[in-house]
Formats: C-alpha cells, structure tokens, sequence
C-alpha cells in the first residue's frame, strides 16, 4: 500500500483518503498557491494501524522518503544542529473533529538545534520561544500531561517577570520556562521529553492515529452521526514561522462575510504570533484591513490568493495563514461555515458572478437553514440586555416569566402568562413544567441533554448548557454573571444564537416568513429599509422558486381546517396530504358522539349520525372550497371514540355524586349510562385499540356518514362552479380484507349520491400505511386502494414498539447518550427500519399498480434528511404541517438535483 502522498499529488476530492485538511493543501499546492512543503499520511495508514495496533512499517520508510525530499529541496535537515528543519505534525480527518489531538508545531527542537535555529535566524528569543510552545503541545497532546499544568507554570512565570503578555517575556525567561516544562514532562508522564527530531515526529504521528479512538472522539462521532472507521489523516508540514518578530504574523480570513455574504476581505491578525495564538485569543487580534497598512504587499497577496480559492472552490472559502518575515504562506483552506442568511446570499452572489448554476445554489443551502430564517426573531432594533450565553438547543424567540418548576408553571400559565423553565439540567419529571413554558434554559447538558431533545421535540425554544447560570431552588433564585433573578422576573432566550436577555425584547415575524406567507412584495415590505434582509428575500425566493421547478415530489400540507389550508396554499402547498376529521367532532359536536355511543337500536344510532352530516358537510365544502383544483385527502375518523366522551375518573365522580344526593333525572340517567360505556371502551393501550379502520367497521354508518358528507360536499362545489378533489383516506388498515369492506361500503354510499345528485363522482379511495403489516402486504392492499400514503409516526410506533408519548421524555436522552439512537426516530426517518418497511411497501404496492400514487403525511414529511429519503424511495408527494411546507419544498428540489 502506499501511504504517503506529497502535497503535489493529492486534490481536494481525496478527502477520504486525505482528509479535509490534506485534501485542500494538497490543492492549494496544485494550483500555485504558497503553501510550505509538506505530506499527507493517508487516512489508510490510520486504519492499518488501528487494524494491527501498531505504525505500518513501510510507513517509516515512506515518510523518510517524504521527509528527505523536503529537507533536499529547503536545504536544511530536521532537527539539524546549526540550520534546522521544523515541521508541523497536524491531524485531519474527512470531517473536523473536536476530540482529537489537533497540532504540534516546531517538531524537531531539541536542546542543540534550537541554539541552531536561534543562530540562523538571528533571533535567540524567537528560538526559545519556539521550543518553549514545542514542549508545551508535545507533552499535552502527545505524552497526555494535562495541559494546565503547563498554562500555570507559564502564567507564574509571566507574574515573576512581571511581563503583561508571553511577547514580553524574555530569552533567559523562556529558557526556565523550557527546563520547568520538560521537568514538568518527566514528573507528569514519566519519561523524557524526546530529543532525537524523528523520534519527536513518529511519536506525534502514532499519537494522530491514537487519538482517533480516544472516548471524547468516539462520543463526538456517535453525536455526529460519523462512522468509526473512517479513520484520520497526519499532515506534516514545513513550518513557517510567524513569530520572527514584526515583519512576521498569522492569521485567519474569509473570502466573504461569513454573516452577511458580502465580498472582500474579513479576518483577524496577529502581529509576531504562531498559529494557536489567534484562536487561543491571548493577545487582542487586529483587523485584516489594517494589514493592509502594515504590510501592503502581503495583503495585497493575500487578497489575490483569497480570490484564486474563490475561483477555483466556486464558494466561500476559510483561510489560514502566516507571514514569515514578509513572505506569505497559506496553511489551511476550506469551504467555511457561514449563517443561515449568508449561506443564500451567497449562493445567489455566486450566481449573479455565473461561478455557479442554479441548481449547484439549492445544493449550497439546506432546509434547516431555511427554517432557521423563518422563526420569529427578536426585534433587532430594541435595546437588549445580553445575560450570558449558552448552547442554542431548539430554535426560536421566547419571552417569559422564571418559573423554577412544575408547579409554578403551571399556576403561572393557568393565569395566562407565558414563562420560562429555568433548571440545572431536566429530567423526566419536569416534562409538565416543559409542556407547560414558553422556553427552557438550562445550566447543563449539551445538544443531546434531556431538556435539549424534548423541547425540539415539542418545538419549544431551548438553550440550554448556559454555565453562567447557577439555579438555587431552595433560595428561589437565579443567579446569571452577578445578576439575581427571582421567579416572576422576565428573561428572553434567542434559541437560534443562544443568547440570553433580561427583560422583555419584543418579537417581530422574520421578513423571511412574511415572505414565504405573503408574497414577495410583503417580504420586502417587512424589511423596511434593511438593504441586507431585502437581499435575503430575494434570494430565498430565487432559491424555492428553483426548487419548485427542478423538484420531482410535489409538496401537500396536513390541514384540518380550511383557514389552515389557505395558509398553507400560501407558502406553495399543492394540496391537502392529510385532513384529520376528528376535530369536528369535539365541542358542541360530543353531544351527538355520545348520542352515537348510548344508541340501543339502529333507529337512535341513524338519528345521531343524521344530526352530523350536515355538520360534516359544511367542514368538508369549506375546505374544499379553500383547496379548489388541488387533491384534498380526507382521513376517515382514527382515535378510539372515547377520547370523545368525558374522562373516566371525572365521569365516576360526578356519577357518585348523583347518586349520593339521590338524584334521578334524565341527566343522571344519561350520565350513568355513559359511565357503563365509558367504563366499556376503556382501553390499556388505546394507542394499539379500537380506532382507525377498526372503529369504522365496529360502529356500523361512522364511515358511511363521512363518506356521504364528502359526496355531498363535492356535489355543492360543483353545483357552484368549483373543482373539488377529495380523497378518502383510511386510517390504520393492516389487511386488504379491511379495505375491501370499507370499499364496497364507499361505493354503495357514492352511488347513491351519484344517482340522487345526477353528479359523477369517483374520488379516489385509498389508504394510509402506517402497521408494518400494511407494508408487508402491500401487494395485496394494493388490489383495493386507490392510492397510499405512509403515516410514518404511527409506522414508526409500530415497528419500534415504541409510544411515542410515553418514551420521548422517559428515556431518548439516555439511548441518544448511549448510541441505540442517533436522532429521534420520531424526528427523522430510521432508514433502516421504518424506512425499510417504506421501501417494501412501494415496491409491493406498485408491483400490484405500477402508477401506484404514494405519498407520506406525518411529521417526517418535513424533515430535511427524511425527505431526501422518500425521494430516493420513490414516493410521488410528502405532506406536512403547513409551516413545514417551504422547508419541504427546498429539500423535495435539492433531492432532485
Ligand atoms: P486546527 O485544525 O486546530 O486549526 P491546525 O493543524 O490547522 O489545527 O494548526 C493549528 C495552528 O497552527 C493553525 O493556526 C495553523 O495555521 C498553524 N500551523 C500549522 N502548521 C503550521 C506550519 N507548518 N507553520 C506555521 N504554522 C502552522
Ligand atoms: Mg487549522
Ligand atoms: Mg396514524
């Protein structure tokens, strides 16, 4: 096997072999750009030793080769006594990684060379410092010793010298500071700190490969969703030094804004620093703008060489860089992150510069960038008072009252007042409290916490991991940075920064939404006279509107009502995936489903289903009206009948109560008689009871009332001038014998309006797949739908054996820590289980029709990965809650391209 690659044989689409880093110094190398000598230790070499425990052999020889062509073509060896080689020894796998050992710079020092180093370069101070940081990273990242030990001793030694920063310290200061750290390397890790340089580098190689699969990194992978045996790619690489004095520095820059998109140079500068320095943020960094006036000629190399990457990476690019004594070296590129708002301008700038197409634009843009711009946001201009900082958990802007917990929130929110759940960290118990807030702020936990997992499950704003914020439940107080709060006090979380106010901050809808609600012209209008935010319109509307065009599902909206449906028309909804009927029998409307449930005879059970049709009839013409010409999917009624009568409990109450005071009117009766049936229906597992298909083929004319509704509501539409396009959709089938049951009984009630009305009318009759039976026998099922829509919460349910109500909050923390789950599968699709189902059931089915139309309604219609997903499985349309929609149709057009 090969392992070693020069820079001047890889390319940025090595990046497994090479690793991110590797891949794009290697092509920097290739197009010109000056980057110090170096090599890439493939990703290769890492896996076999992994494999074998122990460095490949052929590696030493390779990296010799490797090594001596650099010293031949610099003239000068590692670790040489008089004009000594340094390199850089830097890890990079195929994603950046956090956990890993990241860098040691001027390997190759030792006790002789770095008098050398100090001769040659003329600066004694600059080679003292050199080996100072070389010990320094060495012993932290390759020999384990924690790193404060040596952070203490360096700031002891700044307090004795009486030096402000490290700049100030001098050369006999640095030379105690050498001896202390090697002393502190022998004490800590129980050996010497290597002198001989290639000893040096192959130790820090191995410690690359090791670090791979140390816990932190590990963790940080089963978060991140990253494969364990991709392995890690070693850079070494010819240092070049930033610390030689004035003429010298390093630095970081963007070849656009990173927040606005905007062009030119953006970046910080460190005058006489080596690399860390600038994110280790010990000195304050100058502006990019003001190299210019330092150092004309550097900066203006600089800016030709961002606008070579721009060119060539057709993106925005991150730089990382040093000027030695003048002379400029590029020593890390990337396509760099850059916000929501900036990721579609940028997309659209590089447009407009005809650097990319339309279709490349979707791709550079995800749906969760998009939803990131829709969500209310506090209002830019009003003061804010910044508390402190946290993770931002679940997006969105909340305002609120502290509450500390369960039960002052719900006082609180009983008076009507929005709050906000204030805790260390939550568990389980605190779910009502959560149910119950506006927001949550917690002290501890990460991305993955409790409190973190929940709350975007409910889609409530969280930050959460806020350490300055210390909760004292017995003092009922809240302490954030020195300011004490009590429950009551007012605070705002900005779940999309993190951020922490004091006070009230008024909310406005993002200019985005109103977008995306209204039109273009809102859009504008809603920016008022931010030049930027007109631009973010624009360019998201250029952007959907391309999706929509290069798009293959067509995108519906779950709506039960038809003020619902218009809305979701608005933002592109091409109809109706998923209308639940059962909210038109709640209200008023229970009288008559209790009437349904006490019939005794068909007579009574016709009376009370009668006194619904017009009822449903009116819902039905409503919504047929708001969707006109466009397919709406009519589910027929799926809970268990008695989450339409009054609770158990309550019900036995009022019944004993009754009966103590000796009471015997018809309500009483009524009452009693309720009770008994209550008591009936009542179910262990209502989840997997009497509901869907089942309930329609146990309470004889349910189905056949709702499907009349819908006939009759067609005829009205037609009968004024519209274009209804219903579809009926039944819930729960999990044989065809269901489905042909509630066929015949369809078409009987549709002749019959077919022949009173003089309409024909031939709605399509289908059924949702949701009972991992449905999908197993979807060739069969097929024979009598005329169409499938896969109701993935309830498939998901099913195949996991999982309520979702009941384990979202009892115990995903603990499998999202523990690595059963990666993500909620309630969030996003499980591929290989749930999804597997999926693809079986479109196979089966259009094995039976090959036409077969099939879409998916249920909350993963409109996550991004899972509609990725259904794209791939074939699906016709997703259908999602009508906020969802634009988010979905962005990602049904990247899916496409
Ligand atoms: P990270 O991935 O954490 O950025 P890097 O490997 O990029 O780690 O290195 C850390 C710092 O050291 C960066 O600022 C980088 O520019 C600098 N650096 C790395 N190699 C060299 C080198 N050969 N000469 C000078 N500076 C270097
Ligand atoms: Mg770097
Ligand atoms: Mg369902």
């Amino acid at each position: 096997a090969k392992y070693v690659y020069r820079f001047s044989e890889g390319g940025k689409d090595q990046r497994d072999l090479l690793g991110g880093k590797g891949a794009n110094l290697a092509e920097m190398t290739k197009i010109g750009l000056p980057v110090p000598p170096g090599f890439t230790i493939s990703t290769e070499a890492c896996r076999a030793y992994m494999e074998k425990g122990r460095v490949p052999p052929e590696l030493r020889v390779e990296v010799t080769m490797a090594l001596r062509e650099i010293e031949d073509r610099i003239g000068r060896r590692l670790g040489d006594f008089h004009e000594p080689l340094l390199v850089s020894v830097r890890s990079g796998a195929r994603f950046s990684m956090p956990g890993m050992m990241d860098t040691v710079l001027n390997v190759g020092l030792n006790d002789a060379s770095v008098r050398g180093l100090a001769e040659f370069s003329g600066d004694e101070r600059f080679a003292w410092d050199s080996y100072r940081r070389l010990v320094q990273m060495f012993g932290s990242t390759v020999l384990d010793v924690d790193g404060a030990h040596f952070a203490a001793a360096l700031e002891e030694k700044k307090r004795q010298a009486g030096a402000a920063t490290d700049v100030d310290l001098t050369v006999a200061h640095l030379q105690d500071l050498v001896e202390a750290f090697k002393g502190l390397v022998r004490e800590q890790s129980g050996r010497e700190f290597p002198q001989h340089p290639r000893e040096q580098l192959d130790l820090a190689i191995e410690a690359v490969f090791g670090s791979w699969n140390t816990d932190r990194a590990r963790l940080y992978r089963r978060r991140e969703r990253i494969p364990n045996d991709l392995g890690t790619a070693v850079n070494v690489v010819a240092m070049v030094f930033g610390n030689l004095g004035e003429t010298s520095g390093t630095g970081v820059a963007f070849t656009r804004d990173p927040s606005t998109g905007h062009s030119g140079a953006y970046g910080d500068y460190l005058p006489n620093a080596q690399g860390e320095d600038v994110v280790a943020g010990i000195r304050n960094t100058l502006a990019l703008a003001e190299l210019e006036q330092l150092d004309p000629t550097s900066y203006r190399e600089l800016v030709q060489a961002m606008r070579r990457l721009e060119t060539h990476y057709r993106d925005l690019c991150d730089i990382e860089f040093t000027i030695e004594r003048g002379k400029l070296w590029l020593l890390q590129t990337r396509v760099g992150k850059r916000t929501a708002g900036a990721a579609f301008r940028v997309a659209t700038q590089l447009v407009d510069e005809n650097l990319i197409t339309m279709d490349e634009a979707i791709a550079r843009v995800t749906g969760a960038q998009l939803s990131q711009l829709l969500f209310p946001q506090f209002d830019a201009d009003a003061d804010r008072d910044l508390l402190t900082k946290g993770m931002a958990a679940s997006p969105g802007a909340a305002v609120g009252e502290i509450v500390l917990d369960n039960a002052q929130a719900l006082q609180r929110t009983a008076a009507g007042v929005d709050v906000i759940l204030v805790r260390r960290e939550t568990n389980p118990d605190d779910l009502q409290g959560m149910i119950a807030a506006t927001g949550i702020l917690t002290a501890r936990g990460g991305k993955t916490s409790h409190a973190a997992v929940v709350a975007r499950g409910m889609g409530k704003t969280a930050v959460v991991g806020a350490e300055e914020v210390s909760v004292d439940i017995g003092a009922q107080e809240v302490r954030i940075n020195g300011t004490k709060l009590q429950p009551g006090d007012v605070i705002a979380l900005d779940g999309t920064t993190g951020e922490v106010f004091l006070g009230r901050v008024p909310v406005v809808d993002s200019p985005v939404m109103r977008y995306v609600a209204e039109g273009v012209h809102a859009g504008l209008e809603a920016c008022a006279g931010d030049d930027d935010m007109r631009e973010l319109v624009l360019a998201v509307d250029r952007i959907l509107t391309h999706a929509d065009e290069v798009r293959r599902m067509s995108v519906r909206a779950n709506c039960d009502t038809a003020t619902a449906a218009r809305q979701a028309r608005e933002r592109g909804a091409e109809g109706i995936g998923l209308c639940r009927t059962e909210h038109q029998f709640l209200g008023d409307r229970r009288g008559h489903i209790e009437r349904l449930v006490l019939a005794s005879t068909d007579k009574e059970r016709a009376e009370a289903l009668a006194a619904l049709l017009p009822l449903q009839r009116a819902d039905f013409i409503e919504l047929l009206e708001a969707m006109d010409g466009l397919p709406t999917t009519i589910r027929l009624i799926d809970p268990p009948l008695h989450e339409f009568l009054p609770d158990l409990t309550e019900l036995a109450v009022t019944v004993a109560l009754a009966n103590e005071r000796g009471e015997t009117g018809e309500d009483a009766a009524r009452d009693a008689a309720l009770l008994t049936e209550v008591r009936r229906m009542h179910e262990q597992n209502p989840m997997l009871g009497m509901r869907g298909v089942r309930l329609g083929l146990k309470v004889p004319g349910l189905f056949a009332l709702q499907i009349r509704a819908v006939a009759e509501a067609m005829v009205e539409r037609r009968r004024a001038g519209g274009d209804p396009r219903p579809e009926i959709m039944v819930p729960l089938v999990g044989s065809v014998r269901e489905m042909q049951i509630v066929r015949d009984e369809a078409e009987e009630v549709l002749d019959e309006v077919c022949r009173s009305s003089g309409e024909l009318l031939e709605p399509p009759i289908g059924c949702m797949i949701e009972l991992p039976r449905a999908a197993l026998t979807a060739h069969r099922i097929a024979e009598e739908a005329d169409f499938f829509s896969f109701g993935t919460n309830d498939l998901t349910q099913t195949t996991w054996g999982f309520s979702r109500d009941d384990v979202e909050g009892a115990f995903f923390a603990d499998y999202l820590e523990n690595g059963v789950l990666t993500i909620s599968p309630f969030e996003t699709i499980d591929g290989d289980g749930v999804g597997a189902l999926v693809v079986a059931g479109v196979t089966a089915g259009r094995h039976t029709k090959p036409r077969l139309h099939i879409g998916v309604c249920g909350e993963h219609g409109g996550d991004p990965e899972s509609i990725h997903f259904f794209h791939r499985a074939g699906l016709d349309y997703v259908s999602c809650s009508p906020f969802r929609v634009p988010v979905a149709r962005l990602e049904a057009g990247r899916a496409a391209v």
